[in-house]
């Protein structure tokens, strides 16, 4: 019997970034754990598709920075109870006084812009709801200055100041809103970047995860369900009492 307070029944759930990794093992955590209904967003229509799932599900092959897309989705969602706020792109990077304005635009654009529009258009159906909580996709390389991968973290840093902002904004209303701040995960947005792409040349890609994993704490990177897991408990009515937080799930990276 799934725990009172990890039960999603008769709930609906926005996850965005569910064709793939983090976002589809989120889709998978909670049909498992219940939910009626779920919103996937992604512009990966195969990701999607490919997702097995019990529940009502809605598919939306859109891009999370398309303004017109979420005044469309609020209109024909009517309700919410939840909101994974994932979708992200990595592509890689440069040192900041090499990097492109157009590498720097896009990345914002899809992680910073993107996620705004996805948690503001929740909070506005959650708040018309009475309640609901709230997740959004960070990562640690907003705490960890990482070289090379200025853009991303930048806009890893909004998004986690936005979750703090966003949870003062709506504590009153019964809105729960915190992130995740994950250190190296074993998905595909590795694979964007040209140094994972050498290694991957000389090792395979599962010698290129292993080696990369071998140098943090843990000695390895953590799997997307775990990630899932993590983001379902801060969903969950079991951290009723949580709202505002970064949660560093890194394998001990950040320390
Ligand atoms: P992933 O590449 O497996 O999944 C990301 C998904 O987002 C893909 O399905 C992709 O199609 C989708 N997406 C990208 N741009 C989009 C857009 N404009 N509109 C709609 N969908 C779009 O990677 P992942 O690791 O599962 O990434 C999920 C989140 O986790 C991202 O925000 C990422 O930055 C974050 N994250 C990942 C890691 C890691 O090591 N994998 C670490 C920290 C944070």
């Amino acid at each position: 019997m799934t725990e009172p307070a990890l039960d999603f029944s008769g709930r609906s759930a926005l996850v965005t970034g569910a064709g793939s990794g983090i976002g589809a093992a989120v889709a998978r955590w909670l049909d498992a754990h219940g939910i009626a209904t779920l919103h996937l967003v992604d512009v990966n229509a195969e990701g999607m598709a490919a997702l097995d799932l019990s529940c009502e599900v809605h598919r939306h092959v859109h891009d999370v920075s398309d303004p017109q897309f979420w005044g469309g989705f609020e209109r024909a969602a009517g309700t919410l109870d939840h909101a994974v706020v994932n979708a992200g792109i990595a592509l890689g990077g440069a040192p900041i006084a090499e990097q492109t304005f157009q590498h720097w635009r896009r990345v914002m654009a899809v992680n910073l812009d993107g996620a705004f529009l996805t948690l503001a258009a929740a909070l506005r159906l959650m708040q018309a709801n009475g309640g609901g909580s709230a997740v959004v996709t960070s990562s640690i390389t907003a705490i960890k200055p990482v070289p090379g991968i200025g853009a991303y973290g930048v806009s890893k840093a909004g998004v986690a100041h936005m979750t703090r902002i966003a949870a003062a904004e709506n504590a009153a209303r019964g809105i729960r809103v915190n992130a995740v701040a994950p250190g190296g995960v074993d998905t595909a947005i590795w694979d964007s970047g040209e140094a994972f792409r050498k290694a991957v040349e000389d090792h395979g890609r599962e010698g290129a995860i292993a080696a990369m994993g071998a140098g943090t704490p843990r000695g390895r990177f953590a799997t997307a369900d775990e990630i899932a897991g993590d983001i379902g408990y801060l969903l969950s009515d079991m951290a009723a009492n949580v709202t505002g937080v970064v949660l560093n799930t890194d394998g001990g990276f950040s320390l």
